[in-house]
C-alpha cells in the first residue's frame, strides 16, 4: 500500500505528468470556454432574427387595423386573416387589445370581448411609439407592442404575439451537436500531442539518469549525445565536462599510484640486489660488506625522501591544507635559505647571488613558502653545471611580490617545459636520481605557489639556463 502511494506521488509530481497536465488544461479550458460563447451567441443571436421578424410583422398589422378602423369597430378580413396566418406559421398566438383592455381579436379565439390586465399591456398603452415589451415563458416567447394611430401618433391599442422558439432551440442543438463532435476530435488530438510532448521532453532527462546510473556503475565510457532545446544541450555538455574530469581524476589516480609504486620499487629491488649478493656470499672482506651497507643507507635514504615529499604533497591538498599565515619579511626568508644551501653549492663551486630591490612585508605561510623556494634554489643548484651561478632576486609593487629564480644550468626542452610541474615528472631521469630527485618537487612548489594565490612561470633554453618566476600577492586572499 505504502509503496503504491509512493509510486502515485512519485508519479504525480513527475515533470511528465506535469507537462501533459498543463499542456492538457491550456489546451482545454480556452476551448470549453470558446465553446460556450460560440454557441450562447448563436442561441441568442437566432432568437433576436425572430424578434425581428415577429416585430415587423407586428408592425404590418398594427398598420392595417389603424387604415381600417378595425378598433373602432369596423370588421377586417385583411387583419383576421393577416392574424391567424402568422400565428399559424409562427405556432404562437395573436391578440389585439383596444384603449380600455378589451381583447378585440384572439385567433385562439378565447378570451374575445374579455379584459386583460397585464403589466405590458398597461405599459405598453402608456409609453408611446416605442415601448416594446419581450417575455419569456418557457419555449414561448411574447412581444407586447403598441398600435399607433398614424394621424396623431397616439396608442390606440396593443397587439400581444407569442410564438414559439422550439425550432430555434432544435437547429441550435443540431449545430450544438456537431460543436461538441468537433470539440471531442480536438481533445482527442489534445490529449494525444500532450502525452506525445510529455514524453518527448522528458526522454532527455531519462537518458541523463540513465548515463548517471551507468556511471553510479563505474561505465565512464558512456558519453550523453542531446539534440534539441538548447538547455538540455547545455546540460548534457556540462555532464560530459564533469565525466571528462572524473575520468582524468580517476587517470591520474591510478597513474599517480603506479608512479609510487614503481618509484618505491626501484630502491627496494635495489636493497634486494645488494642484501642477496651479500647474503650469497660467504667470508667477504669487512670493506665489501660495509660498502653494500652504505649502499642500502642511500636507497633507504631516498625511500624516506620520497615518502616524506608525498606527506607533504598530501598535506598540501587543496581541500585538507591549513594556512597559517603571518606577515614575515620575505628578505630574510630567502637569505636564510640561500645561508643553508650555500654549503652545497660551494660543493660544485656554484655562485650564489641574491639581488633585493627592497624590502618586503607579505602575509604567507612561510613553512610551506620557504618549502617551495627551497626546491626552486634546489633545482637551480642540482641541474647546474660546476662553476656556474644561481641569482634569487626579490622585488615588489603595491599588490605582489616578485621572486626570480634563475640558473646558468642544463635548461629544460621547450616541449617538456609544460611537463616539469607534473608528479613524478623528470627530464633526464639517471640525473634526477643522482641528484636524489623524486619528481615531486616542482608539483610541491606549484601547489604551494596556488594556494598563496600566486603564479608561477618558467623560462628556459637548453645548456644556456633556466628562470622560474614566482609572484604572489602581498596580502592573503582567503
Ligand atoms: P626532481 O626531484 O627530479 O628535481 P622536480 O619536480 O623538482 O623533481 O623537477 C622536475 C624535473 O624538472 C627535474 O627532474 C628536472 O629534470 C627538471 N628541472 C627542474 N628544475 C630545473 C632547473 N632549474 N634546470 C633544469 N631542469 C630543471
Amino acid at each position: 500500500m505504502k509503496k503504491l502511494w509512493k509510486n502515485f506521488t512519485y508519479n504525480i509530481r513527475s515533470m511528465r505528468t506535469q507537462v501533459f497536465i498543463i499542456l492538457v488544461c491550456v489546451g482545454l479550458i480556452p476551448l470549453v470556454f470558446l465553446f460556450n460563447i460560440i454557441s450562447n451567441a448563436y442561441d441568442s443571436q437566432l432568437l433576436s432574427q425572430r424578434k425581428d421578424e415577429i416585430q415587423s410583422y407586428g408592425t404590418v398589422i398594427s398598420n392595417l387595423i389603424t387604415t381600417s378602423g378595425y378598433l373602432s369597430g369596423h370588421e377586417s378580413n385583411e387583419v383576421d386573416s393577416e392574424a391567424d396566418e402568422i400565428a399559424n406559421v409562427y405556432q404562437g398566438r395573436i391578440m389585439i387589445v383596444d384603449k380600455d383592455l378589451t381583447v378585440v381579436k384572439d385567433t385562439y379565439g378565447l378570451e374575445e370581448g374579455k379584459t386583460i390586465i397585464s403589466t405590458e399591456v398597461v405599459k405598453c398603452l402608456n409609453s408611446g411609439p416605442d415601448g416594446n415589451y419581450l417575455n419569456t415563458i418557457g419555449d414561448y416567447q411574447q412581444l407586447t407592442m403598441p398600435i399607433i394611430n398614424s394621424s396623431d401618433g397616439e396608442v390606440i391599442g396593443v397587439i400581444i404575439i407569442s410564438y414559439s422558439t422550439k425550432s430555434i432551440f432544435n437547429v441550435s442543438k443540431v449545430v450544438t451537436h456537431k460543436l461538441i463532435f468537433i470539440l471531442l476530435g480536438i481533445i482527442v488530438c489534445i490529449l494525444i500531442f500532450s502525452f506525445i510532448y510529455s514524453i518527448v521532453l522528458t526522454k532527455p532527462l531519462n537518458k541523463i539518469t540513465e548515463s548517471i546510473n551507468d556511471i553510479a556503475k563505474g561505465d565512464m565510457d558512456n558519453k550523453i549525445d542531446i539534440h534539441g532545446y538548447s538547455e538540455l544541450v547545455t546540460i548534457s555538455d556540462s555532464f560530459n565536462r564533469m565525466i571528462d574530469v572524473i575520468q582524468n581524476q580517476n587517470n591520474s589516480r591510478q597513474e599517480f599510484v603506479s608512479n609510487v609504486s614503481h618509484e618505491l620499487k626501484t630502491p627496494l629491488a635495489s636493497m634486494k640486489v645488494l642484501s642477496d649478493s651479500l647474503l650469497s656470499q660467504e667470508g667477504m672482506p669487512e670493506e665489501i660488506y660495509r660498502e653494500f651497507l652504505v649502499d642500502i643507507t642511500t636507497e633507504i635514504e631516498r625511500m624516506t625522501q620520497i615518502i616524506n615529499d608525498l606527506l607533504s604533497m598530501v598535506k598540501l591538498d587543496k581541500n585538507s591544507a591549513q594556512m597559517i599565515i603571518s606577515n614575515i619579511s620575505i628578505n630574510e626568508l630567502l637569505e636564510q635559505l640561500l645561508k643553508r644551501l650555500r654549503p652545497i653549492a660551494a660543493k660544485r663551486n656554484i655562485e650564489l647571488i641574491f639581488e633585493s630591490f627592497r624590502p618586503v612585508m607579505a602575509d604567507v605561510d612561510d613553512v610551506k613558502l620557504s618549502m617551495a623556494f627551497n626546491n626552486l634554489i634546489e633545482n637551480a643548484i642540482k641541474y647546474n653545471y660546476d662553476e656556474g651561478w644561481v641569482r634569487v632576486t626579490l622585488n615588489a609593487d603595491h599588490k605582489f611580490f616578485y621572486v626570480t629564480v634563475q640558473d646558468s644550468g642544463v635548461g629544460i626542452p621547450e616541449e617538456l617545459q609544460n611537463n616539469v610541474f607534473e608528479r613524478f615528472y623528470r627530464v633526464d631521469k639517471a640525473r634526477s636520481r643522482e641528484t636524489g630527485g623524486t619528481g615531486l618537487g616542482l608539483s610541491i612548489t606549484r601547489s604551494v605557489i596556488l594556494l598563496h594565490r600566486g603564479s608561477i612561470k618558467l623560462y628556459s633554453k637548453e645548456k644556456e639556463g633556466t628562470t622560474f618566476t614566482v609572484r604572489i600577492p602581498l596580502n592573503y586572499i582567503a
